[in-house]
């Protein structure tokens, strides 16, 4: 069983809540997008936003726009894969 302590995803506000990143979404997030922004971030660091399904094409694009995206998995299959290096806020 997996703990909702072992997600950390910086800026959810309630531990175990993995909603949709988008603005005023509420949908349960299926998908992990993981990017970098090259001025804030050293390149091997990973910040994460949550998607639905609905809007895992719109956050993308957003991210993919600036060169910032660098992967989107399932919800599923980031937290048991390589979730352990992003204990940054
Ligand atoms: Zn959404």
């Amino acid at each position: 069983m997996n703990s909702p302590d072992s997600l950390l995803f910086p800026g959810s506000a309630d531990a175990g809540a993995t909603v949709c990143s988008a603005k005023g979404c509420r949908s349960a997030a299926v998908w992990v997008l993981a990017w970098n922004n090259p001025k804030l971030h050293t390149p091997e660091r990973r910040k994460t936003w949550l998607a639905c399904d609905e809007h895992r094409e719109h956050l993308s694009q957003f991210l993919g726009l600036r060169g910032f995206l660098k992967d989107v998995v399932t919800l599923e299959e980031w937290e048991k894969g390589d979730a352990r290096s992003a204990s940054d806020g």
